[in-house]
């Protein structure tokens, strides 16, 4: 693309952001729908956020996204903010508006079109939901919002899962949330579950390494949904399907949520056929970078 006076800069802070994917989302997106619209990674070292927010106003960046570890933090730099994103206490996105930026978190939506693609059901399912982190805060949300029976919460420190059974129970107004400590696991009653893998463990480079190992865990899963997408699939996945279930990775839902913040920066409506562009775009660049890594390993 050709930079001009006209283009608007949209951008990812975070530390570090060496190995986002997000510019591949967004600068494709960008020429595919012919927008005027460069997307660039920025590092922002500790202590720095609040500089780098209020600079990037100035500079006139149409919106940002955010990512680890400011997700929290960040609030405290925003002129206002959604109310999905107020009440899962974190934020991934932001707009440009009047004044200062507003805060939204697309990450929750982001994963709701991944299933959706996936024809993954949240109503009325039993969900298995492992880890009470930023992520798995906002996906227990989620499961709360779109229907779910109930949701057993694992995690491996107890006191983590309670405070977000506490409030995702309490926003939603009912008694949905089960939380309990990881090794607890045999205890979920027997049935068929979708479980949705919110923790770190089994990130690259710690491919081999899993939340939990026992087989007749698995034998309790119909679906599984990793959030992470590197490896492409996870310990997890394969233990999943070993059991027999369905297996996805998390690229889908990284995909979606910068979709949604891209149609909240430009106030357009990306359609499917884009957003499939994009994903084989994604994962064509996923696997030459596997590559990339292996030769050089
Ligand atoms: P986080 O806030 O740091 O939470 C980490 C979670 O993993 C906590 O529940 C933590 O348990 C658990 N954990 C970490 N090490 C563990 C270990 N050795 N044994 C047992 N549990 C362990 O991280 P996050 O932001 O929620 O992210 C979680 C995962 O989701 C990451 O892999 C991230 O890449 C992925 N993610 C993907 C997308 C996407 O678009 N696909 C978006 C967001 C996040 P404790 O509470 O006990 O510490």
């Amino acid at each position: 693309m050709e930079i001009n006076g006209k283009t608007r800069t949209c951008g990812l802070i975070g530390y570090p952001v060496e190995h986002t994917l997000s510019p591949v989302i967004h600068n494709t997106l960008a020429g595919v729908m012919g927008h005027d619209l460069v997307y660039v990674p920025f590092g922002v070292e500790p202590g720095a956020l609040q500089d780098a927010v209020r600079g990037a106003y100035a500079l006139q960046v149409l919106g940002l996204n955010v990512t680890v570890p400011y997700k929290s933090e960040v609030i405290g730099c925003l002129q206002d903010m959604d109310a999905l994103a107020r009440r899962i206490g974190a934020v991934n996105t932001l707009v440009r508006t009047e004044g200062g930026f507003k805060g939204y978190n697309t990450d929750m939506e982001g994963l709701y079109r991944a299933m959706i693609s996936e024809r993954i059901k949240i109503a009325g399912e039993q969900i298995i939901l492992l880890g009470a982190g930023g992520a798995a805060r906002a996906v227990a949300h989620l499961c709360a919002l779109k229907g779910a029976g109930k949701i057993y919460l694992l995690n491996r420190t107890l006191d983590k899962a309670e405070q977000v059974a506490e409030e995702v129970d309490h926003a939603a107004g009912r008694k949905l949330i089960c939380p309990m400590r990881l090794a607890e696991y045999h205890e979920i009653p027997e049935g068929k579950y979708l479980a949705i893998q919110g923790t770190s463990v089994g990130l690259a480079p710690h491919d081999d390494e899993v939340i939990l190992s026992d087989k007749a865990f698995y034998e309790k899963i119909h679906t599984g949904f990793d959030l992470i997408y590197n490896p492409w699939e996870t310990r997890f996945m394969r233990l999943v399907k070993a059991s027999g279930g369905k297996a996805y990775n998390g690229l889908k839902m990284l995909l979606y949520q910068g979709i949604i913040a891209y149609e909240l920066w430009n106030d357009v409506s990306v359609p499917e056929e884009t957003a499939q562009i994009i994903y084989r775009k994604l994962m064509t660049h996923f696997v030459q970078g596997q590559r990339d890594a292996e030769e050089r390993s």
